[in-house]
């Protein structure tokens, strides 16, 4: 199953919802940043989030960040999506090994710590909207349901999974964001925190072979769900040779020739793929004559 989104409604739009499969994308992003599991999980719920949340906004150029800083071991995460299934991320410290939590579970929650959740979302306004919460848990599903729940006045059921394989490969990965609109009835909202109750995990319905659409049926399929529309996703990362030579230039002459005078060909990193560009010497020189 490649991955996608799906947005939905139900009962006449009181309620709005998102679901995702986001295994390639997640392996990707363990592949690209060489994570450990606990890295991987972290990184795979907030991309899974990320993509969904992406899908929420309506311009073709609009662009979602998320941001996590925290005390614990990983000290943070960012990611970055756009409006059409495409995301991009990175732990700062991808490497973390922590035993399992009192639940057996890959300790996310201990891997941020205390700390915030950003979310800035830039819709081609003068200034993008930030939006800031505290961390609940650390275990970023909750600390998004927290976000929209606050920052945006809006009750949500958020659940994000990553499921490793034994050689720590992504098994599945998934989510979805099920959210009430304003004027929601109480009976509706009555019936849906009880369906919410019987769901355990997002990660075992997709490996019981459920897609995004059969999980949304499941906890609303009685409220008359209506699926708008299927966005295929993937990671994906626009960074470009020329894009980074840009940078480079912006750095400035005296930088660059420190840069030079080192005489070694450099490299430059991108921290959201991690994939890295060579300059040689001679094409230093020749964006040096380019800087001001
Ligand atoms: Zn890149």
């Amino acid at each position: 199953m490649a991955d996608y989104v799906i947005r939905a409604t139900a009962a006449r739009g009181e309620i709005r919802a998102f679901a995702a499969t986001t295994r390639d994308l997640t392996e990707k992003a363990r592949k690209n940043h060489n994570t450990s599991p606990v890295a991987t999980a972290a990184l795979g719920r907030l991309l899974t989030a990320g993509v969904m949340m992406g899908c929420e906004m309506k311009g073709a150029e609009d662009l979602l960040t998320l941001k996590i800083q925290g005390d614990g071991p990983i000290q943070g995460l960012t990611v970055t999506a756009d409006s059409r299934g495409n995301v991009k991320g990175y732990a700062f410290n991808p490497m973390v090994m922590l035993p399992p939590n009192d639940k057996g579970k890959l300790d996310v929650g201990g891997a941020l710590g205390v700390g915030v959740l950003s979310v800035i979302k830039d819709i081609g306004l003068k200034e993008p909207y930030t939006g800031q919460t505290i961390l609940v848990s650390g275990e970023i599903a909750e600390d998004i349901t927290y976000y929209y729940a606050t920052s945006e006045q809006t009750p949500s059921s958020v659940a994000l999974g990553v499921l490793m394989n034994r050689d720590n490969t992504v098994r599945q990965a998934g989510g979805f964001i099920i959210q009430l609109m304003p004027g929601a009835g109480e009976d509706v909202i009555g019936r849906l925190e009880e369906k919410l109750k019987e769901i355990t995990s997002v990660t075992t319905l997709l490996d019981e072979g459920n897609t995004p659409e059969m999980v949304l049926e499941n906890i609303l399929g009685e409220f008359g769900l209506e699926i708008n529309d299927r966005i295929p996703a993937a990671f994906t990362c626009s960074c470009t040779k020329k894009r980074v030579e840009k940078a480079l230039i912006s750095v400035g002459k005296k930088e660059l020739q420190e840069m030079i005078d080192d005489g070694k060909t450099i490299e430059v990193n991108c921290h959201f793929c991690n994939k890295n560009y060579a300059f040689t010497v001679d094409e230093l020189k020749d964006l040096f004559n380019k800087a001001r």
